[in-house]
């Protein structure tokens, strides 16, 4: 194991299943119809995507290649949730006419909508809406969107929703059956997901809707010490949905990404150089922040240290001189490329390992073809490294390319 070659990604078979088995027990516990769509978007990872699908999942997507992705790993049409607000029209229609879940998110979509069901008038279609709301009114200082607004989907405090609706009902062969409220949050809480499930008994009373399905989106926590799991938001869901809704009539559906795959993914690094200039000790890894943190936004990293004169025993410093202050980069030639100050902690050296944790969301698939490309992914399976992601190479990188070299 020691000797494969860093960087890689590892995800650990096991602790993922847990969590998925997590996840269906608590809502086959809570509300007994529920579906789950995993997030392409949070880790599209193809050894990832298969065993969800093999467990069920549907793909939930937001864009045609996502779409075109979900069909090349073997979904069928009626397997997709397809949302947000970049659509190609030919998939919508795809989707549409296999009886997959579209979620409506604007107007054009509405006209996209109309034309197809003009089309085949003798055909009943069943869609979707993406109802904007004021999350922030009803969970202070919780949500990502702030107090400005969000921008996805159909506002209802300004009546857009309702004149969608309207809208839609003047097409006689379509039928909204489905809510969709995912909002993003920086708390993750129950709390947040209490209220959106608030939101859709209100939008089914004040609208009269007759609802097949509500789609909570996703956004939950898992895998984070001190913070809700699977288990602590299916029953306060089920508590606010049951106040409108009945399990044998509407399906929960839930589209978990970085819940799901953050708590048994890890991002194994190695020191490859130290160097000092002017007093500050810069280590220098063969991970970047853009392999895990493209987003340039984390303070912080849950990490281990394996040093390499220790046998690489966990937690077991080898008897080495603390540091005041240790910078940990990257390396990329940017110098932001730092990820954390290690502080009053034993010199790294190279060959030392620095272990990520909780890195499976928004990290293998939004990690920029940068200086280096992208870097083996293992899974754990009894014990044994399985590569199911090679490191990509410059054969990798050019393909799909001419160079000025070839002839026309
Ligand atoms: C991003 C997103 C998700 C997944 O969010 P996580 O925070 O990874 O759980 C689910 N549904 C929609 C519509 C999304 O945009």
């Amino acid at each position: 194991m020691e000797t494969l070659r860093t960087p890689y990604f590892v995800i650990d078979e096991t602790i993922l299943q847990n969590y998925y088995d997590m996840l269906t027990g608590s809502l086959s516990h809570s509300w007994n119809n529920y579906l789950v769509g995993y997030s392409f978007k949070t880790n599209s990872l193809p050894w990832l995507v298969s065993f969800v699908k093999k467990n069920g999942a549907y793909a939930e997507v937001v864009s045609e290649d996502e779409y075109l992705l979900a069909r090349y790993l073997g979904y069928e049409d009626h397997e997709i949730i397809y949302n947000g607000p970049y659509k190609s029209r030919t998939s919508f229609r795809n989707v549409l006419l296999a009886g997959g879940y579209v979620n409506l998110d604007s107007q054009t979509e509405i006209d996209w909508l109309d034309g197809l069901a003009e089309e085949y008038p003798e055909r009943p279609f069943s869609v979707g809406i993406r109802a904007n709301f004021d999350l922030e009114k009803m969970c202070p200082g919780e949500t990502t969107m702030g107090e400005v607004s969000g921008r996805f989907g159909f506002c209802y405090e300004t009546g857009k929703l309702a004149g969608a609706l309207q809208r839609l009902q003047t097409i006689p062969n379509v039928t909204v059956t489905g809510l969709h409220l995912h909002s993003s949050s920086k708390s993750r809480s129950v709390n947040i997901f209490r209220s959106i499930a608030q939101m859709a008994c209100k939008l089914q009373q004040e609208f009269r809707l007759d609802l097949s399905y509500v789609d909570l989106g996703g956004g939950y926590c898992g895998g984070m010490e001190g913070r809700p799991e699977y288990p602590d938001y299916f029953p306060v869901v089920a508590e606010e949905l049951s106040r409108c809704f009945t399990p044998d009539q509407t399906k929960l559906i839930v589209e978990p990404g970085i819940s799901l795959i953050s708590k048994c993914t890890t991002f194994v690094t190695s020191v490859f150089d130290v160097r000092d200039i002017k007093g500050t000790r810069y280590v220098m890894t063969d991970g970047s922040r853009f392999n895990i943190d493209a987003t340039m936004i984390k303070t912080s990293h849950l990490f281990h240290v394996l040093y390499q004169d220790d046998d690489r025993k966990e937690d077991t410093a080898p008897a080495r001189a603390l540091m005041e202050k240790q910078i940990i980069s990257g390396y990329t030639c940017m110098e932001c490329d730092r990820l954390f100050s290690h502080e009053k902690q034993p010199e790294l050296l190279p060959g030392d390992q620095i272990i990520y944790e909780n890195v499976g969301g928004y990290t293998m698939s939004l990690n920029p073809l940068f200086i280096q490309y992208f870097p083996a992914v293992y899974v754990r399976q009894q014990g044994k490294l399985l590569q199911v992601r090679r490191k990509w190479t410059p054969e990798d990188y050019v393909s799909g390319s001419v160079t000025a070299l070839q002839d026309p």
